[in-house]
Order: structure tokens, then C-alpha cells, then sequence
């Protein structure tokens, strides 16, 4: 007796749909996809109890005659392709025609329709992949679709389901994603008969973020400049370095106008905000990728929520280098910020806070400071010149105000320090209000970089260990460690070969505190394997000082003279990512003026 036998289509349908449709998420994906495809100006979507009860989603998009309604239901039925060639160059973000018959087949589904030009249109109801009801439909032009008591009919997938609130929250970060991807479109969402956001239509992404999120988030963001490379544009915004999130719920990506999830993109992220990036934590992208559209496969996941590029080192290389950019080019925003507010540097008295001596000083020259960034490396590594504890209040180099004025007039004029909190904060003023630096996290970036730039220059001094070490590797390790022999040497490990698959170590990087070489090796290896381009024994080397550098810094609690603490700021300004430590904490917050005259109830 024959064993196997075709599935009827109902069944089928539902095979697919647990692909398709995972959770009230996938509904609200593919059914607000579809609306965009149609051309909608508008897309209203409503739920009910986390979507389960009711996702319903009103576009006023082309709309379909009855003919094309019906065939929409039929799986493998779409307007978007018609042969595999097609599939090379996709324009639109639906093709594989499986969203409408996998919804229909779990749910309680509903479409009306109608033509922009038709006298009538048409109403469909499905249950459970059976089409119950198709009549005339009098709604507006556009189409309707509604999805009712999704997965009633297969309880294994319910069961599956979150709680009502998990899947809310869900959907809403599905919109989010929809409503930045497609800044043109107006998007109205109501959760439980609430409305959660209303959009209008908008001609930049910008605006579509202010409407979103509002401005304080805008603010922290940078632009990406066009161009990655000749093969790929990257538009789009970021956040600044310092600005960063628990989740990946920010972390926007969009390829060719689709939202995408992609290892590769997130990893090339994380590369290039490197030292700007606290360890756990995520940044924040609006990341737009323009690719020839034969350069990029995007039928490799059923939900089409993942991509695969015919060149994907040129697609890391291009995103690093662009958020490298646009990075460094926040720090001219930073540095202009700085710019001490020009009214008050004249000899309007300013509230002494008694952060500073009251003490009256002489003239304060501006003396010669031991200069942070030449600093040694090894243990000599700069340190700024500790006073003895206390001393900051009694300190005669903390200028009366008026003559500290003076100074930094004659100085850059750039930023006007009020005084240092808790031993740790710096106070300064500058043209937005009040900023605090973190003297510790500020005197561990300028020390990185520092040391960052002897390392390209000259490579890294390194220190003989007291008892030569041999050590034994597998195989392919040996062979790696042989072929990176000379990058090795110039991080200043000393090593050399010594038999087959053995090595000698000799030397270390003078500024690590190492006792165990070969342990140390072994690490080593595994790190610059695991990043596999050819900026990674750089890389290898950045992370190894941020390490070391924590250790070498002005601690909390180190009084600073007032010259030292000038100088640290003027030092960190200078920095290349001057708002955060190496290991990606803030080095300074800003607290704008608008947000204290809130605080003070003089603005609402
Ligand atoms: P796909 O989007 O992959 O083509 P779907 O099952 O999602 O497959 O939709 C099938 C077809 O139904 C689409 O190709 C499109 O022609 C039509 N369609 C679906 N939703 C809409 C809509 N909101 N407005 C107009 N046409 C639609
Ligand atoms: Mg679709």
C-alpha cells in the first residue's frame, strides 16, 4: 500500500504558515508590507489583546478587483514576480505570494477591497483556510484586512504565544521598524482601542525620528554621508559615541528599504564604534544600505527577515569605515559646543559655588604642566601630578574666579571651568549649559589614545620576561602564529620559532602586566582568529591597552590642580572620540540649559 499522499491544500497552507507566521508580529509584518507594495499613503493599524484577538490594518493602496482578491488567497499567488529571473532584482518587499493563504489558514480572516476607480468592492471572509463568504463590500478605496483569533485552529502554535503585552510590544517595534523604513507613508497605531502614535506623512527620515522618538534622541544622533563605496550607499543616522541601549531594540537596518536582521551588519556595527561602545550594551542605528539589487539575495528566510550579499567583506568594510566618519565627525560638533558662552566670559560675576577656594591667589601663570599625552608607556605611563589629598580647596593654584577668567581668555577661551564635584566631576559652562567630564574616564581616552598612536608609529616597547618560555600549539594555531610572526613582533610580543609547532617567548608588551606568556599566547590567538580582517592585530592591540590604560589613569578621588584639570580638558578635546573612555563609558554629560529651566519650573 502506497505510504505517502498529497497533503490537501488547507493542510498545506497551514505547513507553511508556521513558517510565514510565527506570532501576531509576522501578521502585522506581512499585512503592513503588502499595504506599502500597493502604493498606501496611509496605513491605519489597530489590536486587540496583543493581536491575538484582532490585528486589523486599513491601507488606501491600489486595491484589488474580485478576480485578484480571490486569486490572492491561493498560495504561491503574487502580482510582484513571474519568473526566477525576477527574483534577481526585487523592487517590492513582498514576492513569494504566501503571506494571505498562511494568515487565512490560522485565522479568521476578513479582506475588503476595493479599486480606486471601482463602483463597488468586494468582501472575502476565510475561516480556517475556508473561504466562508465573498460578497460586494462597500468600504473605501484601499484595502482592509482583518485577522481574528489567530492560530484558533492550531493550538500547538498558540501555546507558543507570549504574554499579551510581550506580543504588543512586539508588533510595536515591527511598526517602528515599517514607520522609519517608510518615512512617506502616515501610520496610525491603536493598541486596545488606544492610540500608541499617529504619524503624518513626512519628507525625511529626520522628521520621521522627531515624530517617533522626539528630539532629545535626534540630538544625540549623527548623519552618515552618502557614499560607502562605488558598490554600496550608506545613508542614514547614528547615535553619537557615548549614546548607547540594553537591547537591539534601536538598532535599526534597512537593505534596499527592507528591514533586515544580519550578523554580518551588526558585527561590522560594533567594529566600527569599537572603543566608542560600551561592553553589553547596543548602539543605536537608523542604518540605510543601497545595493544593486542583483548584489544582495533576499529570498533566504520565509519571513525575508534576512539577506545574504554577493560581497560582504566590501559590505563590513564600507559600514565601518562610514561610522568611523561619521564619528570623528561629531567631535567637531563637540569641540564647537565647548565654545564657553561669549556674553559670560566678559566680567559678569558668575554664583561661586565654593567648589572653588575663596581664597584670594596671585596672578596664576600659566606654567609649564608635565604634558599627559607623552606619557611613557610601560608603568611610567603618564600620570597627572598628584597633589595630596584635600589639598584642592587650599590649593593657591585654583585662580579666584576673575583671574581664572584671565587665564582662560589667554588660553583657547573654549570652555570655562566652574569647579570640580566630588573630587571626580568637572563642572564646566559651555554655550548649551552645564557639562560634567568624569576626570578619571577623560584621563583614560587621552592616555588610549596616546598609546594608540606610539602603537601605530613605533610599535609597542616590550618588556623581557625573567625566564624565557616555550610552549606547544596545535597545528593550524602553529601555522597562523607563523604567518603573523611580524605583526606579532610589532605589538611587542617576542616570539620565535623553536621546532615544530613550538614557539619561544621571550618578551611581552611592556605596558601589560603578564605573568604567564603562554597562557597569555593562547588568548592571543583565539582574539585575532575570532577577527578575522587585516585591521584586527591593530585591533587586538587597541584592546589590550584600553585594558591596561584604566589602570594608569587619574583615579576618582585624585584632587587635580586647577591647571591639571584645564589641561585634562583641553587634552580630551583634542581626542579623537573625546565623549567616551576606551572602554565606551561617557566621559561627559550634558545638561542642556533648556533642561534645567524645566527642572526649575521656569519652562514647561
Ligand atoms: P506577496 O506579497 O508575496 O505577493 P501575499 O500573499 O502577501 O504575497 O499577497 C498576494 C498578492 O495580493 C500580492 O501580490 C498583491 O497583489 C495582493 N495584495 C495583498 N495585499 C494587498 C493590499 N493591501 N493591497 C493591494 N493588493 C494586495
Ligand atoms: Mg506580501
Amino acid at each position: 500500500m502506497s505510504r505517502i499522499r498529497l497533503l490537501p491544500e488547507t493542510v498545506a497552507s497551514q505547513v507553511a504558515a508556521g513558517e510565514v507566521v510565527e506570532r501576531p508580529a509576522s501578521v502585522v509584518k506581512e499585512l503592513v508590507e503588502n499595504s506599502i507594495d500597493a502604493g498606501a499613503r496611509k496605513i491605519d493599524i489597530l489590536i486587540r489583546r496583543g493581536g491575538i484577538s484582532l490585528v486589523r490594518v486599513i491601507d488606501d493602496g491600489c486595491g484589488m478587483d474580485r478576480d485578484d482578491a480571490l486569486l490572492s488567497l491561493e498560495r504561491h499567488a503574487t502580482s510582484k514576480i513571474r519568473s526566477v529571473s525576477d527574483l534577481e532584482a526585487i523592487a517590492t518587499l513582498g514576492f513569494r505570494g504566501e503571506a494571505l493563504p498562511s494568515i487565512a489558514s490560522v485565522s479568521r480572516f476578513r479582506l475588503t477591497t476595493r479599486e480606486q476607480d471601482a463602483v463597488v468592492g468586494t468582501e472575502i471572509v476565510v475561516n480556517g483556510g475556508k473561504i466562508d463568504i465573498v460578497r460586494d463590500g462597500g468600504e473605501a478605496p484601499g484595502t482592509q484586512v482583518e485577522v481574528r483569533s489567530l492560530f484558533y485552529n492550531v493550538p500547538a502554535r498558540r501555546k507558543f504565544l507570549r504574554a499579551e503585552n510581550t506580543e504588543s510590544r512586539n508588533i510595536e517595534h515591527q511598526l517602528h521598524l515599517q514607520a522609519i523604513g517608510h518615512a512617506k507613508v502616515a501610520f496610525t497605531f491603536a493598541r486596545d482601542d488606544r492610540v500608541v502614535f499617529q504619524l503624518p506623512a513626512t519628507a525625511t527620515l529626520i522628521d520621521r525620528i522627531r515624530d517617533l522618538y522626539g528630539n532629545e534622541l535626534l540630538e544625540k544622533l549623527l548623519p552618515l554621508n552618502g557614499v560607502g563605496s562605488s558598490q554600496i550607499r550608506i545613508s542614514g543616522l547614528i547615535g553619537q559615541a557615548g549614546l548607547s541601549r540594553q537591547t537591539r531594540a534601536q538598532q535599526l537596518v534597512f537593505v534596499n528599504g527592507r528591514a533586515i536582521e544580519s550578523p554580518l551588519i551588526t558585527t561590522a556595527v560594533r567594529e566600527g564604534y569599537h572603543t566608542a561602545l560600551m561592553k553589553g550594551q547596543y548602539p543605536v542605528t537608523f542604518l540605510f544600505l543601497e545595493l544593486d539589487p542583483g548584489a544582495v539575495d533576499v529570498n533566504v528566510h520565509p519571513a525575508k527577515r534576512e539577506v545574504r550579499f554577493r560581497d560582504p567583506n566590501g559590505v563590513r568594510e564600507a559600514i565601518v569605515r562610514c561610522i568611523q566618519k561619521a564619528l570623528a565627525c561629531g567631535r567637531a560638533d563637540w569641540q564647537e559646543k565647548f565654545r564657553a558662552p561669549p556674553a559670560q566670559v566678559s566680567a559678569q560675576p558668575l554664583v561661586d559655588l565654593t567648589l572653588r577656594p575663596q581664597v584670594s591667589v596671585p596672578e596664576v601663570s600659566h606654567r609649564e604642566l608635565p604634558q599627559c599625552p607623552t606619557a611613557e608607556i610601560v608603568g611610567q605611563a603618564h600620570r597627572l601630578p598628584v597633589p595630596p589629598a584635600d589639598s584642592a580647596r587650599s590649593d593657591p593654584d585654583w585662580p579666584s574666579l576673575a583671574q581664572q577668567k584671565r587665564v582662560e581668555r589667554a588660553a583657547t577661551a573654549r570652555f570655562q571651568i566652574i569647579g570640580v564635584l566630588n573630587k571626580l566631576y568637572v563642572l564646566m559652562e559651555n554655550v548649551d549649559g552645564l557639562v560634567l567630564v568624569d576626570q578619571h574616564a577623560a584621563h583614560e581616552r587621552i592616555l588610549f589614545e596616546e598609546l594608540r598612536r606610539r602603537m601605530e608609529e613605533q610599535g609597542v616597547p616590550s618588556q623581557k620576561l625573567l625566564i624565557t618560555q616555550t610552549f606547544e600549539l596545535p597545528p593550524r594555531d602553529a601555522d597562523w602564529i607563523e604567518q603573523n610572526m611580524s605583526i606579532l613582533q610589532k605589538m611587542g610580543i617576542g616570539i620565535e620559532s623553536f621546532g615544530p609547532n613550538t614557539f619561544k617567548i621571550d618578551s611581552l608588551p611592556g605596558f601589560l602586566n603578564v605573568t604567564d606568556g603562554a597562557q597569555f599566547m593562547r588568548k592571543v590567538i583565539d582574539d585575532l582568529k575570532s577577527a578575522s580582517d587585516r585591521s584586527s592585530p591593530l585591533r587586538l592591540g587597541e584592546d589590550m591597552i584600553a585594558k591596561s590604560v584604566c589602570r594608569h589613569a587619574v583615579k576618582a578621588n585624585d584632587p587635580l590642580r586647577y591647571l591639571e584639570v584645564e589641561k585634562l580638558i583641553q587634552d580630551l578635546l583634542e581626542c579623537d572620540l573625546p565623549y567616551c573612555c576606551p572602554h565606551g563609558r561617557p566621559t561627559m554629560i550634558q545638561i542642556s540649559n533648556v533642561e534645567l529651566e524645566k527642572k526649575f519650573g521656569r519652562k514647561v
